[in-house]
């Protein structure tokens, strides 16, 4: 059964830049602890190959996953579960894990970054509880900017905040590295506007569209169509696909309907991440 969506003005394939893949044990855990920490019960319980399978089913082309390390010692099983699964799945890109606590980090890191298709590292700051302008964390990102790969942020209040994410911390470490290359993840929600104000000021990030459109989860992005327009060119669409609560549809149409331009839309679904993808990879 081919499940593939046609939407009017969808264009295909569409690039995912914001999925999750993690070892079952892990994502049972990782689910549990949704239910515990925000009351969320995941819609779609599947498993890191059927994520996959019904990605492809739903008119995804490449597929960028991440995975993070929530304390010290977990990154280096991680990844070697990513490389294991990445010799498995085709046209699968993966932003590894890192926790600057581990002893060989930093070297784990630049060997990892010499696959092709691991493109960086994904920081959840709320949950691993550093702040990104940790100095711990520097000679990571100077590893990623040397190497030309990318960094993916969970640096945002949503869901709930901490001291560790939000804009004052954020825009420290662009004090320091205003070229830095990162995807922030959720529109930067829930300081849309503060966040979506240094897309001018730094050329390198990317921000993705991820659980920031949904309608029913009370998330809702709050910067008009002109902004995204104004900045069409720096958006990735990303589902956060399996961890949702809502369908994942569900965003693709909400920001169909918000009518904006055709060249939005292939902008976002598509082009930005080929582009992207191209870069990282070569
Ligand atoms: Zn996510």
């Amino acid at each position: 059964m081919n499940h593939t969506e046609s939407r009017q003005g969808l264009p295909s394939p569409i690039v995912d830049f914001h999925t999750h893949l993690f070892p079952d044990k892990l994502s049972d855990a990782i689910r549990r602890q949704f239910v515990v920490d925000y009351g969320w019960g995941v819609l779609h319980d599947l498993y890191w190959r059927q994520t996959v399978e019904y990605l492809r089913e739903h008119g995804a082309g490449p597929i960028i996953y991440s995975n993070y390390a929530h304390k010290k010692g977990v990154a280096r099983s991680l990844n070697d579960w990513n490389i294991t699964i990445l010799k498995e799945l085709d046209d699968v890109y993966c932003f590894a894990a890192y926790h600057p606590d581990d002893d060989d980090g930093l070297a784990m890191a630049a060997d990892l970054l010499s696959h092709p298709r691991i493109i960086g590292f994904k920081l959840q700051l709320l949950v691993q509880r550093f702040f990104p302008d940790d100095e711990r964390l520097f000679p990571l990102y100077e590893l990623v900017m040397e190497k030309k790969k990318r960094l993916l942020l969970h640096v945002g209040t949503g869901p709930v905040g901490n001291e560790f994410v939000g804009i004052g911390p954020f825009k420290r470490l662009l004090a320091r590295y205003p070229d830095l290359p990162a995807n922030i993840a959720h529109m930067g929600g829930l300081e849309y506007d503060q966040f979506g104000a240094l897309l001018d000021d730094h050329p390198a990030l990317y921000m993705d569209t991820a659980f920031s459109f949904l309608a029913g989860a009370g998330l809702m992005f709050n910067l008009g169509n002109d902004f995204l327009e104004a900045h069409k060119d720096r958006i990735l669409y990303g589902s956060d696909f399996p961890n949702v609560i809502l369908p994942r549809g569900e965003e693709i149409d909400s920001l169909l309907s918000r009518n904006l331009s055709q060249d939005f839309y292939d902008a976002v679904f598509r082009d930005n991440g080929l582009a992207l993808i191209q870069k990282l990879v070569s």
